[in-house]
């Protein structure tokens, strides 16, 4: 079974393997997914997705409606809430916006007639990335996954080293709801915006992944294995939540539809 790393680039998601299948239930008007596990109680939250219910086994479907129902205030107030992040994580893509990539800052160039982004660096020490003035938000998503897996690699290769584990396929991607992700078969996957957080909690995410070779589950002897590479673990872990709720979405000079 792939072993995830549940956390949400727009929501402070939980760190937990999916328990069972899910599907989309109506009750009351309000949608919502359904996890059935071996849990005694009912849980409820609100992610990108919409509305998430982890219910017992034999849970009628209607108890599992009415405790929705009855939670229509709170869902509403999480909805809002995701909507105000939302919002203030839009960045327009202007030139001269500044941005932290990987710790190193970035400077940012439009130009016309370039056809693909390009690095450059500046007197001071900094890199400029420029872009095309065709489509800049594609280019700079383009030009981070590189400059990301370049970094993910090196991360993943000293962490098996450590571990003493085969190096496996490293792949960048834009998970809705997850920073990282890891299997047997096809490798370990880390979400490109981890280049926009702070470098630490990149390689907090990247030592999660890669404790996973050895073990698929969040047991005790996994988190020692992220004890190993990455002693701070919980702190960052902490860190990344609150810090990964505001990792920005960027818009088109001009503003975008949202
Ligand atoms: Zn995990």
């Amino acid at each position: 079974m792939p072993a995830e790393l549940k956390v949400n680039p727009h929501a402070s998601g939980e760190d937990a393997l999916p328990s069972s299948a899910a599907r989309v239930a109506p009750a009351g008007g309000r949608a919502y997914r359904l996890l059935r596990s071996a849990r005694r109680t009912v849980a409820l939250q609100v992610d990108d997705t919409g509305i998430v219910v982890r219910a017992p086994q034999r849970m009628p479907r209607h108890q599992i409606d009415a405790f929705v129902d009855a939670h229509g205030a709170w869902i509403e107030r999480q909805v809002q809430r995701r909507r105000e992040r939302r919002l203030s994580s839009l960045r327009t893509l202007v030139r001269g916006l500044s941005l932290s990539v990987l710790g190193r800052p970035v400077m940012l160039d439009i130009q016309d007639g370039v056809r693909r982004p390009r690095w450059r660096g500046d007197a001071a020490g900094g890199d400029v990335l420029v872009l095309p003035d065709a489509d800049p938000v594609r280019a700079l998503e383009t030009a981070l996954r590189a400059r990301a897996l370049t970094w993910f690699e090196g991360r993943v290769a000293e962490h098996c080293h450590v571990l003493g584990v085969a190096v496996p396929v490293v792949r960048v991607g834009a998970a809705r709801t997850r920073w990282g992700s890891c299997s047997q078969r096809s490798g370990i996957r880390l979400h490109w915006k981890l280049a926009l957080l702070a470098p630490e909690l990149a390689d907090y995410v990247v030592a999660h992944e890669v404790a996973h070779l050895r073990e698929m589950n969040h047991s005790e002897r996994f988190w020692s294995h992220v004890s190993t590479l990455c002693p701070d673990w919980p702190a960052l872990r902490k860190r990344l939540r609150r810090e990964g709720e505001h990792v920005p979405t960027f818009l088109p000079p001009g503003g975008g539809d949202c």
